[in-house]
């Protein structure tokens, strides 16, 4: 029997999910991770409550085709579902560009997936090292850098985003963005937490601009979003 593609949840238009781009956003359920911060929990278990049918999906995509530019695949961890690649062929047929939101935990997959994808959002959630106090997994980190030096490697355009959150030091901060330098990262965007009732956790690297202006040196490309 063919396997189901698990939808959670679909965000019809929006500019922040692909930067530069109106997108359609589905998010599909799964990952293997239990971050503290998470904010889709929901999502976490590959099994949804509810899941959407794919043919409806495709049905308002065709509804949106010539104004929608792209379909970003998120979640979760998209890559978590084996009929990924199925889907981003459905919408690549349709003439829609594809994004990918990511934290790395399939490495193999990634590879798999990567040349179908025109854009990566990869989460990089703190230095590789610590990965576990993050995501309560056992070797998280290891697969994390495995899947960032796959993406660096290949001619796929990228943003690596690193999510802020309150217990984080400055240090720690610093720590990371120092270590995705020195690993060729180009494109980095520092974003703020959301707590649960959704409102945005400041945090006092935000109100250091001395500091924001000196790490913005190590990239090409660099901005604080939320
Ligand atoms: S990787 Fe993302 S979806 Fe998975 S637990 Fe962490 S924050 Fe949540």
């Amino acid at each position: 029997m063919e396997k189901s593609l698990f939808v959670g949840g679909v965000v019809s238009l929006t500019t922040l999910d692909y930067p530069g781009h109106l997108s359609t956003v589905v998010f599909l359920q799964g990952c293997p991770w239990r971050c503290v911060y998470c904010h889709n929990r929901h999502l976490q278990s590959i099994l949804p409550t509810e899941s959407l049918p794919w043919e409806d999906i495709l049905n308002l995509l065709e509804i949106r085709r010539g104004f929608v530019e792209a379909v970003v695949f998120s979640g979760g961890e998209p890559l978590m579902q084996e009929r990924l690649l199925n889907a981003i062929e459905d919408v690549r047929a349709m003439g829609f560009k594809v994004g990918l939101h990511t934290s790395g935990a399939f490495p193999d997959r990634f590879k798999c997936v990567l040349p179908s994808v025109d854009w990566v959002g990869f989460d990089v959630k703190c230095s590789f090292n610590d990965y576990q106090k993050v995501t309560n997994i056992k070797d998280s980190g290891i697969v994390a850098l495995e899947s960032l030096n796959i993406l660096i490697a290949s001619k796929v355009d990228y943003e690596v985003r690193i999510t802020v959150f309150e217990e984080m030091d400055i240090s720690a901060i610093v720590e990371v963005l120092k270590e995705i330098s020195t690993l060729g990262v180009k494109t980095v965007v520092l974003q703020k937490c959301r707590d649960k009732g959704e409102s945005v956790v400041e945090h006092a690297i935000f109100s250091d601009k001395l500091l924001l202006e000196d790490i913005s040196k190590y990239f090409d490309s660099f901005h604080v979003r939320g």
